[in-house]
């Protein structure tokens, strides 16, 4: 049999697509993102250093095995002799050495999971033959001294200082400040000692053997997979374990061979805004760590024409070709070595949600890519980050004026942070994890080692490195606010403070970061929600959103559900919400919390009466106290929603919610009795015991939702009277009121069969007295499992069914709401009992097998049952995403999440189009 290819030249993509049957994404998780782009830019003719990759299933045979794959190796040598054909120079040569580079890809770009290794293929007789044949012994030491450094550090596992300490201290003891002083001598003197460094550190030399050197990285490529921080990196952004990742070895070509040598890094748009406009660094005469470490002030890549404008001309055709072949905004690697031009790398760009959402609508503009594809190019929690707080204005100028402003860097990645600042990513990650706190990670520079600091903290502040450094690359990814090259900034690790003109900042002191402006204060600035308004291009992308979801036949449904896609709600409780609900662009109120209204200052007292009162009429007064403010509540809400349902809800939670604690009025009590005081004792007494009958030992499960309702009706008859005087008010004035009102907690359909009617008769006594039509809808929230079990009869009443998913969780589960999160459903998390906390995404095979059989049976009674969901996960994209498959009508969340709701919506629509939703599981 013949052995598996692990092995593709860059100039054998044709093959490896025919193992993978041509799917562009297979090929990608084959050869990796970088491998796949390096053999598909060879393809299309762009100048690309020879070299081959080694498959991602080379990767996962190795790490099941412990060992390489059979026949890999081999390929790999054979892999080596062709590179050595296509440029004339021979691996381990002196006269002519080959060098190569060594790097890992996987199928997603995983910044920095494993440094480069480059120059492998230098021994003491190659660099000496390199030294000979390019004439410049510098060039050829430098490069010899970065390969045992970095062989050392990446494959044999040393920490860096070992290497930083002996070349700070030789440029000390030279007297010189900047690497570039160092000559060849200086660097043939300190390859020795990294030399020694190896031998000290791992009882063994750098080996002199080429092809162990290639072996050892291979093998270092494929270990960095399950690494440490390649495991945290796909902890935070859900990459799977099982992909592996390919190994790259390219032909080494030299930016740093003279001034007309260079190399730099560049995004074909600008990532932090998305503009139109060529953003990037590079370096003359240098190696490519160089501009990414900031080690060196970079140019900026618009100067490059001037230095040489026909490299730069042909830079911008080709990547203008790259952009336009990947349709996508490309984040590219390139080096010059003596005028000509080679390219590195190409990927697409990791970019901030500002920049997604207008680079997606701008190439949608552009004519390419379609609405489709520019919605999915913008996932739900850019949109979040979007709606992220931001500094108020004012205050921010009065921080300024009062000279808080303390430093200023480059604005790497948008947003307010504030919080307490912290040197080192593990602390940074313990302070924000265990004590809750809000973290600023300060650092001289970042390194993939930091980022499970980078995730735990609230931003990011450097005082070193670039817009293209890895603090701003991973930052922009993650949504963090972060400054980098702040370099005003002398950090003090050792002390754990930083020192700016004179004034020392200690660990754990406020500051706050605008990563927009890129200016850092002392302190805390107080923030603002941004507003959704003056975010043109957003409000494009959604509006698109909501043309996809108005598709209908989007859905492929059964007979008489919903075949569009799912509408946006909102949960509101006050005008003001509803406004910004409609402001947000929802179409529709899915759930007010009246009780909401009760709590306010001047009508709790009256509320408590209401609760405490002895007899019906006694009862019925304090309602009547509370019906005009009901009422104007609901004007306000049906005026803002002009046109649009509103869902109110009937009263649901317990009653002892509305009274005084119960503890502390026996203390009150007891204390009162004790100190003999009289004074007021009776009342507190009576109000005790009352309270006391009230008490339940479990109150969640107890009187509430529509058994408060059939227990003291009057509550709800007053709402109700509320509901419609007020519709019928606005009616009136013209407004297009369209009432829904919604009964909680249902368990059986016999509840509904007891407090519906009487309910009903009220709604149409208004209606006759006032002498206005309008169209309302009776309904229910399914929260309790015996709901959705029985739902065919309990569509018999209910026109429609809102989950309330935060209930139905709880009782399904048997987990109280109130306390899981805190007592042990974290740890389950952790521990993989469970796969996701339930109470923010809905638990499908569970709570929302349960959902399923709801809809399913409720429309087999009432065919155009409206369905909705009111609970938490409304919110949440992967919530929103079964609700679509459930066949939801809408999901309804917080008016701030409506915008994040829009794209996930529009997202499931795309996503399971032309699939019949009820088989989907
Ligand atoms: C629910 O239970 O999901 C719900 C929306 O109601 P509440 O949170 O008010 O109990
Ligand atoms: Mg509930």
């Amino acid at each position: 049999m013949a052995t598996k290819k692990w092995v593709y030249l860059f100039t054998e993509l044709d093959q490896a697509e025919k193992y993978v049957n041509g799917e562009w994404e297979r090929v990608r998780a084959l050869l990796g993102g970088k491998g796949a782009g390096l053999a598909d830019m060879t393809r299309a003719g762009v100048p690309v250093p020879p070299g081959f990759t080694v498959t991602t299933e080379a990767c996962n045979a190795y790490s099941a095995a412990g060992k390489f794959p059979e026949g890999m190796w081999e390929q790999e040598l054979e892999a080596m002799k062709d590179t050595e054909g296509a440029t004339g120079k021979k691996f381990g040569d002196p006269n002519n050495p080959l060098l190569v580079s060594c790097r890992s890809g996987a199928k997603f770009s995983m910044p920095g999971m494993m440094d480069t290794v480059l120059n492998i293929g230098l021994t003491d007789e190659t660099a000496a033959g390199l030294a000979r044949l390019t004439g410049d012994e510098r060039f050829a030491y430098d490069s010899y001294r970065r390969l045992v450094e970095m062989f050392g550090e990446v494959v044999l596992g040393i920490p860096d200082e070992a290497f930083e300490h002996p070349l700070a201290n030789y440029k000390s003891r030279k007297g010189y400040r900047l690497d570039t002083e160092m000559n060849a001598e200086d660097w043939k003197e300190l390859t020795e000692t990294f030399k020694r460094v190896v031998r000290e550190q791992k009882g063994f030399d750098f080996p002199q053997d080429p092809y162990k050197q290639l072996e050892l990285a291979t093998e270092a490529v494929f270990k960095s997979w399950n690494g440490k921080r390649a495991v945290d990196y796909r902890r935070a952004t859900n990459i799977p374990d099982d992909l592996g990742t390919a190994v790259n070895i390219v032909t080494m070509v030299f930016g740093n061979m003279g001034n007309s040598s260079g190399t730099g890094v560049a995004f074909t748009r600008d990532p932090s805004t998305g503009e139109k406009k060529l953003y990037g660094d590079y370096l003359l005469n240098a190696q490519g760590e160089d501009v990414v470490a900031g080690i060196r002030n970079t140019e900026k890549i618009q100067n490059l024409q001037q230095e040489m404008p026909e490299v730069y001309q042909e830079f911008l055709n080709i990547i203008d070709k790259l952009e336009q072949h990947y349709k996508d905004m490309q984040d590219v690697e390139f080096t010059i070595e003596r005028g000509k031009l080679w390219m590195l790398q190409t990927r697409s760009g990791k970019r901030t949600a500002k920049a997604a959402v207008k680079t997606a609508v701008d190439m949608v503009n552009e004519g390419l890519i379609t609405k489709k594809e520019g919605l999915l190019r913008v996932t739900p929690e850019q949109v979040d980050t979007l709606l992220h707080p931001q500094y108020d204005l004012k205050a921010q100028s009065q921080a300024r004026t009062d000279g808080r402003m303390f430093a200023s860097g480059v604005n790497a990645s948008p947003g307010a942070a504030v919080g307490q600042i912290y040197f080192d990513a593990d602390k940074a990650e313990q302070m924000a994890k265990e004590q809750g706190l809000d973290v600023i990670m300060v650092r001289p520079f970042t390194k993939p080692d930091d980022v499970h600091g980078m995730i735990a903290a609230k931003g990011i502040l450097t005082s070193e490195g670039g817009a293209t450094s890895h603090a701003a690359v991973v930052a922009r990814q993650f949504g963090k606010p972060c400054i980098v090259g702040a370099s005003m900034l002398r950090i003090d690790l050792e002390h754990r403070q930083m020192e700016v003109n004179g004034k020392v900042i200690k660990e754990g002191e406020w500051i706050s970061i605008d990563g927009a402006t890129g200016e850092a204060y002392l302190g805390k600035i107080p923030v603002t929600a941004p507003s959704l308004e003056e975010q043109t291009d957003l409000l494009t992308l959604l509006t698109w959103a909501d043309e996809i979801c108005a598709t209908p036949g989007i859905r492929k449904a059964p007979q008489g559900w919903p075949t569009r896609g799912l509408q946006v709600w909102a949960n509101a409780d006050y005008p003001r919400d509803a406004q910004r609900a409609r402001s947000y662009g929802a179409v529709g109120i899915g759930l007010c919390r009246t009780e909401h209204m009760f709590f306010e200052q001047e009508r709790l007292p009256v509320v408590q009466r209401m609760i405490l009162a002895e007899s019906s009429q006694a009862r019925t007064a304090a309602l009547n106290e509370l019906l005009p403010h009901q009422r104007s509540d609901f004007e306000g809400l049906f005026e803002a929603m002009d046109g649009y349902p509103v869902i109110i809800r009937l009263i649901d939670p317990p009653l002892h919610e509305f009274l005084p604690s119960e503890e502390e009025l026996l203390e009150e009590v007891v204390t009162m009795r004790v100190k003999g005081e009289t004074d007021g004792l009776e009342a507190r007494e009576k109000l005790l015991s009352s309270i006391q009958m009230l008490h339940e030992s479990n109150p969640m499960m107890g009187l509430r939702g529509v058994r408060l309702s059939i227990m003291m009706p009057e509550i709800v008859e007053m709402q109700v009277r509320a509901i419609f005087e007020a519709a019928a008010n606005v009616t009136l004035k013209g407004v297009e009121a369209k009432p829904e009102v919604m009964i909680p907690l249902t368990g059986t359909v016999k509840e509904l069969e007891w407090i519906q009617p009487r309910l009903e008769r009220i709604a149409k006594a208004v209606m006759d007295e006032k002498g206005v039509n309008f169209h309302y809808k009776f309904g229910t929230m399914i929260e309790i499992p015996r709901a959705t079990l029985t739902a065919d009869a309990i569509a018999k009443l209910a026109e429609f069914f809102s989950f309330g998913t935060n209930d139905l969780t709880q009782m399904t589960y048997g987990y109280s709401r109130d306390d899981a999160e805190r007592n042990f459903l974290l740890k389950y998390v952790e521990e993989g009992i469970l796969e996701k906390n339930p109470f923010q995404t809905i638990d499908r095979p569970g709570v929302g097998r349960l959902m399923r059989i709801a809809v399913e049976d409720g429309r087999k009674t009432r065919p155009d049952l409206e369905v909705g969901i009111c609970g938490e996960h409304g919110g949440d994209p992967d919530s929103i995403e079964f609700c679509h498959l459930v066949g939801n009508n809408y999901v309804s969340c917080s008016p701030f999440r409506v915008p994040v709701a829009r794209l996930a919506a529009a997202h499931a629509a795309l996503k399971h189009s032309g699939v019949m939703i009820a088989e989907e599981k």
